[in-house]
């Protein structure tokens, strides 16, 4: 396993700026995830760190050697991608083999190390097995074992697992975590799939525009948000704007009082560094299952409004709550044990350690 770098890439395609100044630091045996929406360039910079793209200007560092310009196969690194690319007339294990015999591998080598890559997804007596007699998740497995079965230090995954059902999806999930871990693989792993990301990741990247917005734990990024944009793409978010009123507390977490159309607001700021002074126009952000149904009649984070709509999903049920100014609110209920009725008045609150103030 090795730690990669991507320090500063700057990747264009004729008029597009795929990667705008983009760095990334991985550490050894991380399971790595890159996230963005659509066209943000994610599978650019994935494609960098792969050696499948030279970028323009920047380094991609993988321990303390420079493999910038170094072709996929002098880096270490095996690429999982979202088509599988396996050949369908050959069997399981031929599609396993084939990277080893282009690299010469003697014949008795081939054999234990294509065994020893199937074992490791859990394909053991499948070596004859046509790929087009393979589920699709089978075919998954093959893909894993066919990156694998080069040893290498790092496992490039780009879109792994949308080809899958539902169902083998979560289950792959788990193997591809398990995968990584048990070979000390470092891994970087593309996705758009958010609820993937959290709950696979060590640490994750956001990407906007070409550049990394936003570095760290699935749980940091979930619960400090340091933009607007980032707290509206991982996950769902009820955002509105406000001014601010003062400081409340200055130590590591700044808190502030703030005044919107909906009333005062007391929260945290998140974003490193930033001291937003009186009057400053911020965004005020609320995670939906933050905002709870409350009488206790507390003047502050207090929301009114008439429920619009729901969605009941079992373990918690999502409303829709019509307030002030026409403003829709999304709140969750977990385990609810009552159901409310659409036009019925509801006032909520939320914790002030779960009200982030972002910049506008
Ligand atoms: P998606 O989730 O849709 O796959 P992404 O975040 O992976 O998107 P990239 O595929 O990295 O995004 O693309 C970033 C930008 O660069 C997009 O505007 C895309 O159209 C453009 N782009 C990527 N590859 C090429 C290419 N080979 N030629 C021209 N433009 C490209």
């Amino acid at each position: 396993m090795d730690a990669i770098r991507a320090e500063s890439l700057v990747k264009e395609f004729g008029q597009t700026r795929a990667l705008d100044q983009a760095s990334i630091a991985i550490e050894k045996g991380e399971l790595f995830f890159l996230l963005g929406a659509s066209g943000c360039g994610k599978t650019t910079l994935l494609r960098c760190i792969a050696g499948l793209e030279i970028p323009d200007s920047g380094r991609v560092v993988y321990g303390d050697r420079d493999v910038t310009k170094l072709p996929t196969h002098k880096r270490e690194a095996a690429m999982v991608f979202q088509s599988y690319a396996l050949w369908p007339h050959m069997s399981v294990g031929e599609n396993v083999a084939f990277g080893l015999e282009e690299r010469k591998v003697p014949r008795k080598e081939i054999n234990e190390r294509v065994d020893e890559a199937l074992a490791m997804v859990h394909l053991e007596g499948y070596y004859d097995r046509r790929i087009d007699h393979m589920s699709g998740g089978q075919q998954q497995r093959v893909a894993l074992a066919r990156a694998l079965v080069v040893r290498p230090k790092c496992l490039l995954l780009d879109e792994p697992l949308s080809n899958l059902d539902a169902k083998l999806r979560l289950e792959m999930r788990r193997e591809i975590r398990r995968i990584v871990k048990d070979n000390n693989l470092t891994g970087v792993y593309v996705t758009h799939d958010q609820e993937e990301a959290l709950s696979m990741a060590d640490r994750m990247a956001v990407l906007d525009a070409g550049r990394v917005v936003q570095m760290g734990t699935p749980d940091a990024i979930y619960r400090n948000p340091t933009s607007s944009h980032v707290a509206g793409f991982i996950g769902e978010t009820n955002l509105i704007e406000a001014t601010v009123d003062r400081i409340v507390r200055d130590d590591d977490e700044l808190g502030l009082r703030v005044s919107s159309d909906f009333g005062e607001f007391h929260g945290r700021i998140t974003r490193k560094g930033w001291r937003p002074s009186e009057g400053t126009k911020v965004l005020v952000s609320i995670r939906p299952e933050a905002l709870h149904a409350d009488n206790s009649g507390v003047p502050i984070n207090r929301v009114r409004g008439q429920i619009k709509d729901r969605m009941y999903l079992g373990s918690n049920i999502q409303y829709r709550v019509h307030g002030a100014g026409d403003h829709l609110w999304s709140i969750t209920e977990t385990n609810p044990h009552i159901i409310r009725e659409n036009g019925e008045e509801i006032v909520l609150t939320a914790d002030p350690i779960d009200v982030t103030i972002l910049k506008a």
